[in-house]
């Protein structure tokens, strides 16, 4: 990680930052860790929520989800937005964040989560005038 840094987060925890200015279209990250089965990754989601440790389970696809606690490069810290400066784009089975605008230098860098609309709800506090009050993607 070179332009992107984690520190304390307003909205949650830590944060994902820019380091540097960020120009629109840029790969900034590599969103990496295990690659585990669905199964496998919803037995992690419901171990780490119960164990309080952040949620870290990315999901790649209808068959894989990647766990980020285990070879996380980082990208695992962006938090959710209603409002976002990043989006998550699938390149041939690697997850990058992309900037959807440009960015400046200390910049939070988030992206939406869009959790299923049928899952449980998640409430947000990123404090966006758009916020929608729920991770979930509207019904
Ligand atoms: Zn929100």
């Amino acid at each position: 990680m070179t332009n992107v840094e984690v520190r304390q987060s307003s909205i949650h925890n830590k944060g994902l930052f820019a380091l540097l200015p960020l120009r629109k279209g840029e790969r900034i990250i590599e969103y990496t860790g295990e690659k585990i089965s669905k199964k496998e990754g919803d037995r992690r989601s419901d171990e780490q929520e119960a164990s309080g440790k952040p949620m870290v389970i990315f999901e790649l696809d209808d068959k894989w989800d990647l766990d980020a606690s285990v070879g996380g490069s980082g990208a695992e810290y962006a938090n959710h937005s209603c409002n976002p400066n990043v989006e998550s784009v699938d390149a041939e089975g690697k997850i990058f964040l992309i900037a959807l605008r440009d960015i400046k230098a200390g910049e939070e860098l988030t992206y939406d989560y869009n959790f299923d609309a049928e899952a449980e709800h998640t409430p947000c506090h990123c404090g966006s005038p758009q916020c929608r009050g729920k991770i979930n993607r509207p019904e």
